[in-house]
């Protein structure tokens, strides 16, 4: 579990929107959705050349769910890697990546039914040439699954679906991160108008495992930091340590009548203050 990597946002337009890709510098690096086909080479290259990074040295290119604007850059990008990268996606939306004509049906059949014939053929036309060709994906995920990046930086996977049927949340452990693309919506369809979320009920479940399972676990690290053995929440085996170090230092500063504030922020690490008061000598 890592307390600290750097993650890069990276904008990628879509028609008069934009989906967000986010680039993991693991020791294995990783991205986090692929925008569309011509994102490759338009913006993600573009920004990742400005913080010095190649992204032919991408390692996991990680697919939240099968929509266009999500999937539709990974063949570029996984053909820059030479096809080296594994390619990571939802179990129930890998159809999606292998096969473009699934996606154009599952189109139709959900946002399609609100269209005109003419708009339709649109935007199918949009969708073919947004798409990379099939891939076959290397790593079908299900929730509670856990991809190693090298070093101590690991992503489980949260499925989260509504938006999509598939759709995931990777959360990047030990820091405060969890990438849910449309499983968390701030228009929903106002833009577009037309509905973006296939499944409310389950949306709405999904909204709340994220609010109360996921986002309460990092503040668990920080409460329970001084509970003897606590080695943190993550399920790493690689932990090493008892867990008595916190402990123990919380007992010399309170036998010292002082006091210790922790201020972790995610990116930023975590910060110690050990309080002691200050006592006249004799
Ligand atoms: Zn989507």
């Amino acid at each position: 579990m890592t307390n600290s990597v750097r993650v890069i946002p990276i904008e990628c337009k879509f028609g008069r929107t934009t989906a967000y890709a986010y680039y993991i510098d693991a020791p294995e690096p990783a991205l986090i959705d692929t925008g569309i086909a011509s994102s490759a080479s338009q913006e993600i290259e573009t920004v990742l050349v400005e913080h010095g990074l190649r992204i032919e040295d991408i390692r996991w290119i990680l697919l939240t769910h099968g929509h266009v604007d999500h999937l539709g850059g990974a063949r570029a990008i996984w053909e820059i890697t030479k096809g080296c990268a594994e390619v990571v996606i939802p179990q129930k939306e890998a159809y999606l990546l292998r096969n473009r004509s699934a996606h154009i049906t599952d189109y139709k059949q959900l946002q399609g039914q609100y269209l005109d014939v003419e708009t339709q053929e649109k935007h199918t036309a949009i969708l073919l040439n947004d798409i990379g060709e099939g891939l076959k994906p290397t790593v079908e995920v299900v929730g509670g699954d856990r991809l190693l990046l090298g070093g101590d930086v690991s992503i489980t996977v949260v499925e989260t679906p509504g938006h999509s049927i598939g759709s995931v949340t990777f959360v990047l452990d030990g820091v405060n991160w969890a990438f849910a693309a449309d499983a968390v919506q701030m228009y929903g369809g106002a833009q577009s108008r037309i509905p973006t979320i296939e499944h409310p009920g389950y949306y709405r479940q999904s909204l709340q495992r994220l609010l109360e399972e996921v986002r309460p676990r990092r503040q668990e690290t920080v409460e329970r930091l001084f509970d003897r053995y606590f080695r943190g929440i993550s399920t790493s085996s690689n932990i090493s340590g008892t867990g008595l170090g916190m402990a123990i230092a919380r007992q010399i500063v309170i036998a010292h009548d002082g006091y210790i504030e922790i201020d972790s922020k995610p990116q930023h690490g975590t910060k110690c203050n050990i309080i002691f008061p200050l006592k006249r000598v004799g």
